[in-house]
């Protein structure tokens, strides 16, 4: 196995995440990240990053989806309670899910059983925010700012003796003739890459403010969220599916900066240090799939990761050993492809 040479196509929180995990699996192989856009470039430094699967998060099947869902919580959750957690910026947080017409919006299924403390939230509770608040739920849950955790995660595997290239692939089975394994983890750049037209964006925009007074999350109807982050607090947003815009729209800005500040007045006045967009890579079912097909007269094996849409942060943990169980029996030789 001292030979092994894998590049992992991608540097966001999937490529960073599986770049890592496949050192722990492979020890010594030549593990390589090669991607055209690096930390805030990429759309993971834009997410808020609260492990929050939405209802529309699904994997092949509903029992890997689950799995995908607790490795990732028990991941980060190890992760938070070292000394390490806090440079990863690993985080705890509690707060409340509000809706003022539809109670399907303060469920969610996987949290319920995944999460410590996940109940609905009393009359009290509902009339904490102003707003006609009919159904709500709070809950405790975990956050991973991609600002931290993406360099934390880089720097490991460098000092593991990972390399870093910057380069714009243009065919990931030309890559592959150097590689014994290929690992996809391009997010929306697989739309092109592997000609996957299941690929969409979602468009979303947020506002990140400096209110450190806020140590509770909150969610209103109307993709309305005000999450606080290790040294900011996100404030959104917008879903705009098959928008691929990346400007900031002062549109989205205001209506934002005034929805949320309607669901909590004591934001007014907030410090702006920056609006962001992204573009979620969203497919209905997440890709985490081997390959093993010809090019060029030769066999060349490749595992995807992409596909996390609204939820990558989320689910980076649990889709990465997923995908690094897929390498290995790439690897074995014994794939049932
Ligand atoms: C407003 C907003 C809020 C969000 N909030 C949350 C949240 O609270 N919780 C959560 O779980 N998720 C959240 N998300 C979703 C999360 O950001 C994404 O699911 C996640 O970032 C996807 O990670 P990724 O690594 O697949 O993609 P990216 O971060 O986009 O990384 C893709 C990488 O692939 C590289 N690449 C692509 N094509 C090529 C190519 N041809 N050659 C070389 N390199 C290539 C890019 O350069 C980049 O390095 C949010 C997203 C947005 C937009």
């Amino acid at each position: 196995m001292n030979d092994l040479k894998i590049a992992v196509v991608g540097a966001g929180i999937i490529g960073a995440t599986t770049a890592l995990e496949l050192q722990k699996c492979f020890r010594n192989a030549h593990i390589e990240i090669i991607a055209d856009q690096f930390y805030d470039d990429t759309t993971s430094y834009v997410a808020a990053g609260v492990f929050r699967p939405g209802s529309g998060f699904f994997g092949p099947t509903e029992d890997i989806t689950y799995k995908w869902l607790k490795d990732s919580y028990e991941y980060y959750d190890t992760l938070r309670k070292t000394p390490e957690g806090i440079n990863a910026g690993v985080i705890e947080i509690s707060g409340y899910l509000f809706s003022s017409q539809y109670p399907e919006n303060v469920k969610n299924r996987f949290l319920e059983n995944i999460c410590p403390l996940y109940r609905p939230a009393t009359n009290e509770e509902l009339n904490l925010c102003p707003g006609n608040w009919k159904y709500g739920s709070f809950f405790t849950t975990l956050l991973t700012q991609s600002s931290y955790y993406i360099p934390w995660t880089i720097r490991k595997f460098q000092n593991n003796g990972g390399k870093l290239s910057r380069s714009k692939i243009e065919s990931l089975y030309q890559l592959a003739l150097s590689y014994d394994v290929v690992v996809n983890c391009s997010g929306l750049g697989a739309k092109f890459l592997c000609n996957d037209h299941k690929m969409v964006p979602i468009r979303g925009q947020v506002i990140k403010v400096r209110a450190p007074w806020i140590k509770t999350f909150f969610y209103g109807d109307f993709d309305t969220y005000i999450i606080p982050g290790v040294d900011s607090v996100t404030l959104g947003g917008c879903r705009h599916y098959d928008s691929w815009d990346l400007n900031v729209n002062n549109y989205d800005s205001n209506k934002i900066k005034e929805q949320c500040e309607s669901l909590l007045p004591s934001l007014r006045g907030a410090e702006i240090i920056a609006h962001k967009v992204g573009l979620r890579p969203y497919r209905n079912i997440v890709r985490v799939e081997k390959e093993i097909t010809n090019f060029d007269g030769r066999r060349v094996k490749l595992v995807h990761n992409y596909g996390h849409g609204g939820y990558g942060v989320t689910a980076a943990p649990g889709t990465s050993m997923y995908c690094c169980n897929l390498v290995q029996e790439l690897w074995k030789g014994n794939s049932k492809l």
